[in-house]
């Protein structure tokens, strides 16, 4: 007996559209759906319904559980194959846009067996201590932005990656007005080119205005006038940092997935040790704005026992920058340890020391700096 399909569960072709703007370099394929938005008058919604993948509604069996920003993530071969229907791209534009394709290399997805994986949601297998990645917030870079019309890259859901080499500007997190940042599955900012945050509330929570602030009987405010793209930028003249990106970004995004997980185990297992133990002096050649982040942090963690930008998302890129200034050289040496040794003086690391912080990382079993990193802990 053939199985019946009700007609709404029934998966038709996906029509073909007569014309379709393509990615750009790098693009991210959230921010390119909502540029095909654009281009058609559709909201994002039915953009994706338009490119026959649509999220909701009748021919949506094929993506039950799927949210349109988790495939940004993880593009799953029934959306590729659909797309492909309904635009013509070739599968290697497409899957290009979507973070699966560094899945063993600088990242690395982990499935729940009980569940096929077209089914899974796939940030939620970005597992955290595996991935340091910016989920829903991602900085951004204001001239990119303002130069092609609010289209962002994906790329900067990778915190390791702080600066935009075509504009030699650090990355931007926050909104210098109201602190918020860029958050692509709210399409607010890509549909109005506003911020997405609000100003002017009062109270004792004004900094993250809640849902119950109505009922509070708060003051109300309003939506933060500053425009992303408008964002004031930080110019990036250091000449290493500008060559350690350089390195990172074609490790990260390149073809040699075993680099690029080691350069990130690396990087996760040495940073927790450089933000204690880095000093103003090591970043005497830095960018001024570097510095003066650097400064603001140490302050902070003076004060309140932790860095603010530690576990946020998305990480501060000027953190991150300063953290890189000081584990470029080491991670990059012939000689790691003596790299470190001469960096750093001993009493900087034995400040370092953190032993609950290096159970956390969980690298250090399978990490090509295991060594250096027992002999930063004090271990023999
Ligand atoms: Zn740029
Ligand atoms: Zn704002």
């Amino acid at each position: 007996m053939t199985p019946t399909v009700a007609p709404e569960q029934r998966e038709t072709a996906a029509r073909r559209l007569p014309t379709v703007p393509l990615p750009l370099p790098g693009e991210a394929l959230l921010s390119w759906i909502d540029h095909f938005g654009a281009e058609y008058g559709l909201r994002r919604k039915d953009a994706a319904c338009a490119l026959g993948i649509p999220l909701s509604g009748p021919g949506a069996t094929p993506f039950i559980g799927l949210r349109l920003q988790d495939l940004t993530f993880w593009l799953t071969d029934r959306a590729v194959s659909r797309l492909k229907e309904s635009t013509g791209l070739p599968t290697d534009i497409l899957t290009g846009m979507s973070l699966r394709q560094f899945d063993n290399g600088a990242l690395r997805f982990r499935w729940w067996r009980s569940l096929p994986v077209e089914e899974q949601r796939p940030r939620g297998c970005l597992n955290r201590s595996e991935n340091a990645i910016n989920r829903d917030k991602i900085p951004v870079c204001p001239k990119c932005l303002h130069e092609n019309g609010f289209r962002w890259k994906l790329e900067w859901y990778f915190p390791w990656i702080v600066l935009c080499p075509d504009h030699l500007c650090y990355l931007v997190a926050h909104c210098p007005v109201c602190n918020s940042s860029f958050r692509p599955s709210m399409g607010y900012t890509p549909a109005t080119g506003l911020c997405e945050g609000w100003v002017g509330f009062t109270g004792p929570h004004a900094a993250s205005p809640s849902s119950d602030r109505k009922y509070l009987g708060w003051p109300t405010g309003g939506r933060c006038p500053a425009r992303p793209a408008e964002f004031p930028t930080q110019p990036v003249r250091d000449n290493e940092m500008i060559t350690s990106q350089k390195r990172i970004r074609e490790t990260i995004l390149g073809e040699d997935r075993d680099a690029a997980r080691n350069l990130i185990e690396d990087l996760r297992s040495l940073l927790p040790h450089i933000f204690r133990a880095t000093e103003p002096e090591h970043l005497e050649n830095s960018d001024d704005a570097v510095r003066r982040n650097f400064l603001s942090q140490r302050d902070h963690l003076a004060k309140k026992g932790y860095y603010p930008a530690k576990t946020a998302t998305p990480f501060e890129p000027l953190t991150m920058a300063a953290g890189l200034t000081v584990a470029a050289p080491i991670i990059w040496s012939e000689d790691p340890l003596s790299t470190a040794r001469s960096i750093l003086p001993p009493s900087a690391w034995a400040n370092a020391i953190d032993p609950a912080e290096g159970h956390r990382l969980g690298l250090r079993q399978h990490n090509r700096l295991r060594p250096l990193i027992r002999a930063l802990e004090g271990s023999p």
